[in-house]
């Protein structure tokens, strides 16, 4: 399962559009794709393929003459429109030359650039028209024993996007390049993606995927990396920050420990579980599987590893010493960091934690549960 993004530089430009490529495969982007739309971009192309760290599609549209130009210029793929490239035979050149170079090829319907003719046809661009697209396109490709094929059916709308895709899935065997186009802005853009990649994703469907944001392009390869790391279809490789959302109990300000933590954990680029937690009555038990996490007590903060406290620090210092002992732990393991606990923390964490419960009550209501039950226990 692969991450792709695509760069919004200039093509032609050369360093501008490498140190793109470069932010997108460090945040998660295991294939880049860059737009081929004149002579200078595919001239830019074969300065930028030969130093990039991740393969490069080009993005072609109209002009088929550009797909040949951008595989001369040395990229790893082509991505196709069938919409605005619908010439038989200038399709079969393409796919005759992808075929000779061993380059795969994905036919990338879009519903805002649907072939006309289908778009008259259905009246509007409903799955069946998009899928019918990328079935004339195929056609042409297979006509030509080109098989090294990738399909993908985008659709801003969400539910037209998951139906396009199940139709596809079910009409052809091809791998399938998943994303909501045009999906604007995060967090609607974050929300939409998620909605139809994750649906198909969780029934078997897709191959690669794309977040199309309207922002920050590493923000697209971030959100596909940290979905499929999310759905266990990728090992994480980055940061998994969870968070409580705070509530009455909490004795900081929850989110912006959690927004500074989340920055300098991201920095270090730590390849672990952080928990941060508003409360040390209740975040050390419920961030238990976490593999490091804070929680805050009355002016510190109660650092657990596994959920067994190993220090606690001055309010002040949580951020700071979370990252700290972050490193260490990815550094040494867990069994060498609890080796190392101070050796009064898991004392200090508990009388702080009765204190609270105290003042504060007991949500859980242990005591009065424990009670009730022993009572039920103990009658005739
Ligand atoms: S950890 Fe504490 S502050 Fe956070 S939501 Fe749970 S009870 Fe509230």
């Amino acid at each position: 399962m692969t991450v792709q993004s695509m760069t919004t530089t200039k093509t032609g430009d050369v360093e501008g559009t490498l140190s793109q490529v470069y932010a997108l495969a460090g945040a998660g982007a295991d294939i880049v794709r860059i737009t081929c739309n004149e002579v200078e971009a595919a001239q830019g192309l074969a300065e930028i393929v030969p130093r990039s760290p991740v393969p490069i599609i080009a993005d072609i549209h109209y002009q088929y003459r550009l797909a040949l130009a951008a595989m001369e210029a040395g990229v790893q793929g082509l991505r196709l429109n069938p919409g605005n490239i619908r010439k038989e035979e200038q399709i079969k050149t393409v796919a005759r030359e992808a075929k000779d170079r061993g380059l795969p090829i994905r036919v990338g319907v879009n519903a805002g650039s649907l072939d006309k003719d289908l778009l008259a046809k259905y009246g509007s661009p409903v799955p069946e028209a998009l899928v019918e697209s990328a079935l004339i396109e195929i056609r042409y490709l297979e006509d030509v024993e080109f098989n090294d094929i990738k399909i993908s059916v985008k659709h801003s709308n969400v539910p037209s996007m998951i139906e396009s895709y199940r139709l596809l899935a079910d009409t052809v065997d091809y791998p399938l390049h998943l994303g909501v186009t045009e999906a604007g802005p995060p967090p609607a853009g974050l929300v939409k993606s998620v909605a139809g990649i994750a649906t198909l994703l969780s029934e078997g469907i897709g191959d690669t995927i794309r977040f199309s944001l309207t922002a920050d392009p590493v923000e697209e390869a971030k959100a596909g990396r940290q979905l499929l790391e999310s759905l266990g279809l990728r090992e994480r490789k980055g940061l998994d920050l969870i968070a409580c959302p705070s509530c009455g109990r909490a004795e900081v300000d929850v989110i912006e420990v959690a927004t500074s933590a989340q920055k300098a954990l991201e920095e270090a680029n730590l390849p672990i579980q952080v928990a941060v937690m508003g409360c040390v009555v209740n975040g050390p038990g419920e961030a238990r599987e976490a593999d490091i996490g804070i929680a805050a007590g009355r002016g510190r903060g109660h650092l657990f590893i596994k959920g067994q406290v190993v220090r606690v620090v001055p309010e002040a210092e949580m951020v700071d010493a979370l990252l700290d002992e972050a490193r260490k732990l990815v550094d040494e393991g867990v069994e060498s960091r609890l080796a190392h606990a101070e050796s009064k923390a898991e004392e200090i964490a508990a009388a702080e934690r009765r204190q609270l419960i105290e003042i504060q009550g007991d949500a859980n209501k242990a005591k009065e549960r424990r009670a009730a039950v022993a009572e039920v226990a103990g009658r005739d």
